[in-house]
């Protein structure tokens, strides 16, 4: 009997444009197993998601559920604006490094500070990779790039450490190379009420090639580690500061935690009946 390949039943028309080596794919692949479970359940026409601008953004294009390409760091103000019209609906919200914690930095935290029931999954691959090689936020010092030749002198963001610090109820980290571990990561950020934020360390080839730095340093939060604990998470946080030197990169849920949702506080009553039993957070 011949061997026939499966079918790809969450692909589109979209021909995909990312470089051969992009982190991207592997972060597809993750988003892909959960949708998987999604479409088995009929259920895609309840998710949506919000991309911002660079490469990241065409995520959006490659998978067959609802979407709104927004403009540079404003994916979150859109998401948001999404929930709060059709809070029954699951929305994603995916952007660059750049986009999270350059253009769009006062969002973040104001999302994460507000608890809005969002999952946002930056694409972290420390560079702007569309405008060809630029350093944002999230590079490590002595990064040389098209707009920093001789290496950026700044200290880099730790986005872990800072959504921690700004209120954030489920704070992660995942690497593409982890695939399975990837999966969990997003299917427990949208089954978890609040803001769940995941920064996805996501290897730009072209411009950044970070595999074999993570490959060597990534390890897996260990089970013990006790993610209710805000200073145990803060602790682990700091393990690593985006530079160019680690002993271990952990990755896994840092910090989760339930406080009321922004949304709950904010939607007439009236609205909440109308919808009915739509009003709820959906669960896989
Ligand atoms: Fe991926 Fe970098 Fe190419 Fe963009 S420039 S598609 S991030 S490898």
């Amino acid at each position: 009997m011949p061997i026939t390949k499966e079918k790809d039943l969450l692909a589109t028309y979209a021909e995909n444009t990312w470089c051969p080596g992009c982190g991207n794919f592997g972060l597809l692949a993750a988003v892909k197993k959960v949708l998987k479970e999604f479409r088995e359940k009929n259920e895609l026409h309840r998710l949506v998601m919000v991309s911002g601008i660079g490469c990241h953004a065409k995520i959006v294009d490659y998978v067959p559920v609802n979407s709104f390409y927004s403009i540079h760091g404003r994916v979150l103000p859109v998401a948001w604006g999404i929930k709060l019209a059709h809070p029954e609906l699951t929305v994603i919200g995916h952007a660059g490094d750049g986009d999270a914690y350059g253009e769009g930095l006062a969002h973040l935290i104001f999302a994460a500070k507000r608890n809005t029931d969002l999952t946002f999954i930056v694409h972290n691959n420390s560079v702007y990779g569309l405008t060809t090689g630029q350093f944002t936020p999230t590079s490590p010092k002595g990064f040389k790039g098209r707009s920093t030749p001789k290496g950026s002198p700044e200290t880099p963001i730790n986005p872990i450490e800072l959504l921690l610090a700004s209120g954030a109820t489920f704070v992660a980290r995942g690497y593409v190379g982890k695939l399975e571990h990837l999966a969990n990561l997003i299917r427990e950020a949208i089954r978890h009420r609040g803001f769940a934020f995941i920064d996805v360390l996501q290897p730009c080839y072209t411009f950044f090639n970070t595999y074999e730095f993570y490959n060597q340093h990534v390890k897996e939060i260990s089970p013990e580690h006790d993610s209710r604990d805000f200073s145990a998470a803060m602790e682990l946080a700091l393990k690593w500061s985006y530079s160019f030197e680690a002993e271990e990169i952990p990755i896994g849920i840092f910090y989760q935690t339930e406080k009321p949702v922004y949304e709950d506080a904010v939607i007439v009553p009236e609205k909440k009946v109308d919808l009915g039993e739509h009003f709820r957070h959906y669960h896989l």
